[in-house]
């Protein structure tokens, strides 16, 4: 088994998944009206593969196959893997401009990070370590692409699982059977889950499981396609006309999902882990499983600011205020935007560091503060777009009106910019409006905040986890009028301040990284 072809991923959806839509379950998402297109925009990605001009880039060559195998599953042992890794997060993001948040690469990266983890799961027992390593290599050889549901539904969030009024709402164990776990409940929120061929449930990476919850207490895969377990869409977003009405949700609309299960199978070789719940609260945080995904998002952010400064670039141009000092402050939040993300994949690749196992991990303190930025900013950037284009985001008519012969001449005329002619100003606008105001934007929006975790608890985490004590040292002793600390032993090199390398289980490098 191989890197898949498009052709191979969308056969691989034609399945007996159970995918509930607008009222009707869903027979073939590829055929599907309003969920086919973003099926297509996939298999687009996986073809890239196959593009000799691309191949490289792209896909390495597995250790148990000797076949061309995604790099997103690549197990990092230098910065140089995980310049290489990046180099392919950010081609596949540039494809969409980072508006497929979730293409495969970023669990399958999770993925990799958790067979680099197996010593924690070892510590569940040894099985687990050898399932999460069996698995991570079955799914390298067959390309998979997965969706995950971390969270319990948003039922009371002031009470534990087992206090909820209904405590069979979150998904929970209801007996164990010699071919594996029964699980029954539901789980929020699966992203891309009609184009998945897997489910993880796992841990939550920024909320702490409560203590009296054993049955809650577990992480496993199972196939979209299993038994008695469905998922319930939301509404789309992609309105199904034209392409060039809507160009972001109609080719990049990656649906979300509730997944219920009702009495599901989990087979044991499945079950990565289990009952210890402070395992299970330790996986994403005493690991290093998740700073690979962050790797993966920050490099489809970076693509993400690209595109908005680009998008807020023509339109500041088109109706000319390119020389409006206001307007060019605007647009240069969006550069700093841009580049403090470089910034960020730059210096996490350069002081990357090496685990107690010999991997190698973008700086996870440099990561998790990635992580923690682009919530507050990206609203920020996408309002920068709707001050630059105000009302000419709405005066927005339809690829149907610029067919029509008797608004030819008025759309010409009365649509014409700076630097456009009518229609060519109109199509700019529409994707101005689809990136800043369409119900697609409003996900964005949304979707940056919340994916990669609840932004209250991961901003206050920061505080608490962060190795603060050369800053209070220096400032205690500045206090005391006794310079009792060497100004000279602190930050000397300039790159590893107070915290740098904040992670119990790895050692600093030090390394010229490529450009980001
Ligand atoms: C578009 C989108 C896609 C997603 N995709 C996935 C996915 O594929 N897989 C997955 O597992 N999850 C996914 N998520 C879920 C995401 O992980 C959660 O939204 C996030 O962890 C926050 O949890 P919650 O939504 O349950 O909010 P809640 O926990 O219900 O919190 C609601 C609000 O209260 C705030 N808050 C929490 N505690 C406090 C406090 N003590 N004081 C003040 N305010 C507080 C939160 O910050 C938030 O603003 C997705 C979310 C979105 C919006």
């Amino acid at each position: 088994m191989a890197a898949r072809t498009g052709e191979e991923f969308l056969a691989g959806l034609r399945d007996a998944r159970e995918i509930w839509f607008e009222g009707e379950r869903v027979r073939d998402v590829v055929a599907h009206p309003m969920l086919g297109r973003c099926a297509r925009t996939l298999a687009e990605l996986y073809d890239l593969q196959w593009d000799p001009a691309l191949r490289d880039q792209l896909t390495y060559t597995s250790p148990s196959s000797g076949e061309p195998v995604s790099l997103a599953f690549l197990e990092t042992r230098s910065p140089d893997d995980l310049v290489r890794r990046r180099v392919m997060f950010k081609l596949w993001a540039d494809q969409s401009g980072g508006m497929l948040g979730r293409t495969p690469d970023y669990l399958n990266a999770i993925l990799a990070g958790c067979a680099m983890a197996r010593d924690h799961f070892a510590r569940n027992g040894p099985e687990y370590a050898e399932r999460i390593v069996a698995y991570y290599e079955w799914a390298r050889e067959r390309d998979i692409c997965a969706t995950h549901t971390f969270l319990d539904p948003q039922s009371n969030r002031a009470r534990s699982q087992t206090e909820q009024p209904d405590p069979t709402v979150p998904l929970h164990i209801v007996a164990e059977s010699a071919e594996g776990l029964v699980v029954s409940g539901a789980r929020v929120l699966a992203t891309l889950a009609p184009y998945s061929d897997e489910l993880f449930v796992f841990p939550s990476t920024s909320r702490l499981q409560l203590s009296d919850a054993q049955r809650y207490a577990f992480a496993f895969a199972v196939p979209v396609a299993t038994p008695g377990l469905k998922f319930i869409c939301r509404e789309s977003l992609d309105l199904a006309g034209s392409p060039a009405d809507h160009p972001l949700s109609s080719r990049y609309e990656e649906m979300d999902a509730v997944a219920v299960f009702h009495e599901v199978v989990v087979p044991w070789e499945r079950v990565f882990l289990k009952d210890d719940i402070a395992l299970l609260n330790a996986l994403f945080r005493q690991t290093h499983a998740f700073i690979h995904g962050i790797h993966q998002f920050i490099a489809k952010n970076l693509a993400k600011a690209e595109l908005v400064l680009g998008v807020a670039s023509l339109v500041a141009e088109a109706i000319g205020r390119t020389e409006v000092p206001a307007y060019q402050q605007l647009l240069g939040e969006i550069v700093d935007a841009v580049e403090t993300l470089r910034a960020y994949l730059r210096a996490a690749e350069a002081d990357a560091i090496v685990d107690a196992t010999g991997y190698c991990v973008p700086n996870p303190t440099i990561m998790t503060t990635a992580r923690n930025y682009f919530p507050k900013v990206y609203p920020r950037l996408v309002e920068i777009l709707q001050l630059i284009g105000s009302s000419g985001l709405m005066a927005t008519p339809t690829e149907a009106d610029l067919q029509r012969p008797e608004l030819a001449a008025d759309v010409e005329k009365y649509y014409q910019s700076a630097t456009l002619m009518g229609h060519e100003r109109v199509r700019l606008f529409r994707l101005a409006a689809d990136l800043a105001c369409s119900g697609f934007a409003g996900r964005q929006v949304l979707y940056e905040r919340f994916f990669a975790g609840d932004p209250f608890l991961l901003a206050a985490a920061r505080f608490t986890s962060y190795d603060r004590s050369t800053a209070v040292a220096r400032v205690r002793a500045l206090l005391a009028r006794e310079p009792n600390v060497d100004s000279r032993a602190l930050d000397a090199s300039g790159a590893a301040g107070a915290g740098h390398a904040a992670h119990p289980t790895g050692r600093l490098l030090r390394h010229p990284a490529a450009d980001a």
